[in-house]
This record gives C-alpha cells, structure tokens and sequence, in this order.
C-alpha cells in the first residue's frame, strides 16, 4: 500500500495511473477504522482498479470541539487493516496540508441542511462539503463511496456533486450492523461495556417504528413510543426522531406520495452521540 500525507505527490501517482486507463475509486472516512468502513473498501474493489482510502478528522465538521478532541484516533491499527484487505492508497494529510488557512468558503444546501443532523450540528455539512469538495479535487475518483449509515450526508454530497460538476460517480453502501443491530460506527469504541449494552436501542426503535408505521399508527403515535423506548433506557436520550423523503429529506408524517421513505433517529448513550437509520420497508 502506498501511503501519502501529501497532496502533490498524491496527485502525480494517481495521475500516472490514470493514464494508464485505470479508475480510481475513493473512501473518505475520518479513520478508527471498522467493517463499516472495509464494506466501503470492497464495495470500491470490486468497480475500481485503485483504491484510496482517505483518513483526515476534519475539524471543520465539528460543530463542537469536545467532540472533535474526544474523536478516537488508531492510526496504526488504520493502517495494518487498510494493508490487510489490500487497499492500494491510503491518504492520510495534516490539517495543515487540507486547510493551510482557515477557510472561509461556507456551504449551504437549501432546505437539505436544515434538518436532522443540520438542525442539531450547525455547520456541520458546510464542513462536509467542504472536505469531500477538497478530496474530489486532490483524488478525481471514478467513484467515490459512502454508508447508508450517515444518508443525509450522502444525500447533500449527492447536491454537492451535481452543483459543482464533479465528474465522480456517487455510491452508496448499506450499513453494516453488529449481531444486536447495532450499526458499526467508530464513536462505538467510547462507550464502555454498560453503555454498549444499551446502544441497540435506537436500532430496536427503528424496527418498531417501521412495525408500528405499517400497521396503521399514526407518526405522533410512534414518535412518542420511540421516545419513551430510548428515554427510559437509563443513560440513553433521544434527540430527533424523524420520517423524511430519502431523496428531498423533507419531513413527512405517512408514507404515501413519498417513493422511498427513510427513519432517522439520532441520539445520546451516555457522552456518545449515535445515529441511525432505515429505509422505510427494508428488512
Ligand atoms: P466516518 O469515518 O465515520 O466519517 O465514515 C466514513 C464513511 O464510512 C462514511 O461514508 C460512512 O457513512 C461510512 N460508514 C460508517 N459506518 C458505517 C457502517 N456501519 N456501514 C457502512 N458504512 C459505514
């Protein structure tokens, strides 16, 4: 695996191998790599003749900077599983490579940043586009790859690349889950074994949710289910639980008129914030 903290050298390798007729596919992850993230790297394998994996905790994201010092950090294991499945470049900057001045460059994506995570991370998806609009340039992937686990982000990254005409094709991958349901996400390595335990929950939610929906309850109704299923949980809290359009994220309150409706679920367990989601109908 070659590994760059540099851009130019970056650009001129993958420069070379594109002239050479092969498509490079991209990973932007912010590192403590998991399956979650090894699902990405497959799925771009089996498209792409490169991979590149990106590995950069983005400050500008950070809508709060405990957060962003708390964010768990495994550099070298990063490295030795990117090695494992055979990714082929791992990119992993300085903050002074990707941001040698403090941008000032601010995103705005309509109404797809005004809910959900929007409204609880302020700034957060202007961060976003900013480094995935950063990544786009350096790599000029084929394909770029993203989870089904953070679907808004896909969805304004999708407005993203339309509106700056990146010539990347988007790709969205399913979530991957542990046995309990819960969705692999690197924040999981903060919570201790108590916390673990309850962190299914908003997943449990989700299902019930869906099973509530389909028989006929109304979207108060299960809104007040769902709260009182993550709120009584001893050291879980919920913060937003919507039904949103998968495409135009507008909130909706019933399925109908909407082709492919989305749960979202957001929430605390303990200090760890933890998101969630289900494609209306999707097993
Ligand atoms: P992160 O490192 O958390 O910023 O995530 C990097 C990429 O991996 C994003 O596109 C995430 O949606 C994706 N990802 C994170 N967790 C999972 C998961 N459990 N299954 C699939 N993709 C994931």
């Amino acid at each position: 695996m070659e590994i760059f903290k540099q851009i130019t050298p970056l650009k001129a390798y993958l420069k070379e191998l594109r002239l050479s007729g092969k498509s490079i596919g991209l990973i932007p992850t912010m590192g403590a790599l998991h399956q979650g993230h090894m699902a990405l790297i497959k799925a771009a394998q089996s498209k792409n003749a490169i991979t590149v994996c990106s590995v950069f905790v983005n400050p500008t994201q950070f809508n709060n900077r405990a957060d962003l010092l708390k964010y768990p950090r495994t550099q070298e294991r990063d490295t030795e599983l990117l090695k494992e499945v055979r990714c082929d470049v791992l990119f992993s900057p300085e903050i002074n490579e990707i941001y040698p001045q403090t941008a000032q460059l601010k995103f705005d994506f309509g109404t797809l940043d005004k809910v959900m995570e929007g409204k609880f991370r302020p700034g957060h998806f202007s961060g976003v586009g900013l480094v995935v609009a950063k990544l786009l340039h350096i790599v000029e992937p084929d394909d770029a790859y993203f989870g089904q686990k953070d679907w808004q982000q896909f969805a304004i990254i999708r407005m993203l690349v339309q509106d700056l005409s990146f010539n990347t094709r988007l790709q969205s991958v399913p979530t991957l889950r542990e046995t309990d349901g819960l969705a692999l996400s690197s924040r999981n390595l903060r919570l201790s074994p108590e916390e673990r335990a309850i962190a299914p929950v908003f997943y449990q939610a989700l299902r019930k949710a869906q099973l509530l929906l389909e028989s006929g309850n109304t979207l108060a109704a299960v809104k007040e289910t769902v709260e009182k299923m993550i709120n009584n949980k001893a050291g879980a809290r919920l913060e937003y639980f919507e039904m949103a359009d998968s495409i135009n994220l507008n909130l909706i309150d019933c399925v109908e008129g909407s082709t492919r409706p989305i749960l979202c679920i957001a929430g605390y367990v303990g200090e760890t914030r933890l998101i969630d989601n289900l494609f209306f109908h999707q097993e």
